[in-house]
């Protein structure tokens, strides 16, 4: 498919229509990919004090314009307000993070007979960053901060559902100066768009956030050119409450890390694994803890939790948790949009689809464990593993068990695996790669070994 086409951008909490943006077709991509690369070159060219200036004004612009991105964020896609400010101030943080990193991005001088050797960290040149529309705003940031601080131009695909707020970061990079093109933004389908994004022969690398299913897609289309590929897919993680643990606190803790951004969001802690002896008592704490979640109008202060992004994923979500047999239901607003209740499902099998597949709204499963190698095996009984949590006073037993778990991001005594200044990624079928952190950088260039003579080459 090479055609034009439009996109509807509906208010998930009203269903109103928000905007209708033009689609990228397969000869948009082609023209936006060879600007950039002319963009790319002068770019790269440029002192590295003068790209970190630019990128520090862009986090400045990004930084006076948090209302206005945020509100557009909680319009095009339901995150609550407080959520969608966090999100516009992660954008100018990764900016200023990456910006500090350009005069930084040092190459080696490694010791060799005969002359000297260096490696110089060179640019990719144009990179492809494909986004989900769960967080629209930081996982677009994630890509094409590091990449541009690095010194290449970045081709931006959005997700159908939540454009504008991607559109609207390309225009005040315009406004802080960075050069034309340098930082494109292409709305349009993931099959059409997305792919010809993927396909083109100028691209280094793409960066993907998104699904599995689409991610092992993806992949497959890279390796045709070996281009570069990085995945950020899915996740159905484990939060383990071990029976010496603060049970006030992590039941406290419990419903808004799988909650919050109505449970769509990758890192989600929708596997609650409970010590029998404490399952029960944690339950009674659960349920008024998760009662007491405010959901509803995402542009009020003190909501929450909000709808989820579209009627595709209310039906996706009803069809893992609908009907009777919830052990704990919270209340969703009634009418318009799209809601689905906080909602806590036992009794379920550990290989039963809820408690297997990547839900991706607000359900948990609680399940029972007998004793930490219990605990462990359930955790890892996924094809995913993406990150985790778990709860326990026993400091020998947080370190065996964050050793055990096979996932790239781990929290002890809380649910925080996110910061834009530590790595980020996923083992197994949660990706490839990793973002964020100290060598966010490096990963948007290619290392050169240049190996200078010192003999004396005179007759
Ligand atoms: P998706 O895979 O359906 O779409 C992601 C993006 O890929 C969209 O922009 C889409 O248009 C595009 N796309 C679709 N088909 C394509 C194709 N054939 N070629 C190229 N691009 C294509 O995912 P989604 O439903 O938008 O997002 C939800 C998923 O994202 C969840 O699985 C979630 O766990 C995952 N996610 C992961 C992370 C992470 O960091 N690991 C972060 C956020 C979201």
């Amino acid at each position: 498919m090479s055609g034009h086409h439009d996109l509807e951008v509906l208010n998930p909490a009203t269903e109103e229509v928000v905007a209708t943006v033009p689609g990228a077709g397969e000869r948009d991509v082609d023209a936006a990919v060879r600007r950039a690369a002319a963009a790319q070159t002068g770019w790269a060219a440029a002192a590295p004090g003068e790209r970190a200036r630019l990128l520090r004004r862009f986090a400045a612009v990004v930084d006076r314009h948090n209302e206005e991105l945020a509100r557009l964020e909680v319009r095009e896609a339901g995150h609550t307000v407080g959520n969608a400010r966090w999100e516009a101030g992660n954008v100018r943080d990764l900016l200023d993070y990456a910006a500090g990193g350009v005069e930084r991005l040092n190459g080696r001088q490694i010791p060799v007979p005969g002359g000297i050797d260096v490696t110089f960290l060179e640019p990719l040149g144009v990179v492809g960053v494909i986004v989900p529309w769960n967080f629209p705003m930081p996982v677009a940031a994630w890509g094409f901060a590091p990449a541009l601080a690095a010194g290449n131009a970045v081709v931006v695909k959005p997700a159908e559902t939540t454009p504008l707020t991607a559109l609207r970061l390309a225009e005040l990079a315009l406004e802080a100066g960075l050069p034309e093109h340098l930082l494109q933004v292409l709305p349009g389908r993931g099959d059409v768009a997305g792919e010809a994004l993927v396909r083109h022969p100028g691209v280094a690398k793409i960066v993907f956030t998104g699904s599995t299913r689409v991610g092992k897609r993806v992949m497959a289309l890279c390796s045709d050119q070996v281009k570069r590929v990085t995945l950020e897919l899915g996740g159905k993680s484990p939060n383990i409450v071990f029976a010496d643990a603060d049970l006030e606190a992590a039941a406290a803790a419990a419903p808004m890390a799988f909650l919050d951004n109505a449970g769509q969001d990758c890192c989600a802690r929708t596997r609650v694994l409970v010590q029998r002896p404490v399952y029960d008592r944690f339950l009674e704490l659960l349920e008024p803890a998760v009662r007491s979640v405010r959901v509803g109008d995402p542009a009020d202060e003190r909501t929450q939790m909000g709808p989820l992004i579209s009627r595709a994923q209310l039906e996706r979500v009803r069809s893992y948790a609908d009907g009777a047999g919830a052990a704990i239901r919270g209340k969703a607003p009634e009418g318009p949009g799209f809601w689905f209740p906080p909602t806590v499902l036992t009794d379920v099998a550990p290989d039963a689809p809820a408690a297997r597949e990547e839900i991706f709204g607000p359900v948990a499963v609680v399940l029972p464990f007998e004793d930490e190698e219990d605990a462990v095996r359930l955790a890892n009984d996924t094809e995913y593993g993406l990150s985790g949590s778990l709860w326990t006073r026993d400091v020998g037993r947080a370190l065996r068990v964050s050793r055990a778990v096979r996932a790239g991001n781990l929290s002890v005594n809380s649910h925080s695996s996110v910061r834009y200044w530590t790595p980020f990624g996923g083992f197994a079928g949660s990706g490839i790669g990793r973002e964020l952190g100290p060598d966010a950088l490096t990963a948007f260039t290619e290392t050169k070994n240049v190996f200078i003579s010192t003999e004396d080459s005179a007759p």
